[in-house]
């Protein structure tokens, strides 16, 4: 699934969207309905993802879903 993460660029707030490569247009922000919002690219890893204290499963790149 194709989703990307986005920042609105008025009121801040992140939100994940899925888009198709069909469709391009603006997701707007479910937040204020601002239409500027930026695209955040991402490796692909929840970088804010947090780990518990003793877990030894190695990888924190762990595919979601
Ligand atoms: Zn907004």
């Amino acid at each position: 699934m194709p989703i990307y993460e986005f920042e609105c660029k008025k009121c801040g707030k992140k939100f994940e969207r899925l888009i198709f490569p069909s469709d391009d247009k603006n997701p707007g922000c479910p937040e204020c309905n601002h239409e500027d919002v930026q695209k955040i690219m991402s490796s692909g890893c929840k970088v804010t993802l947090k780990v518990p204290a003793g877990y030894s499963g190695g990888s924190s790149c762990a595919p979601s879903g």
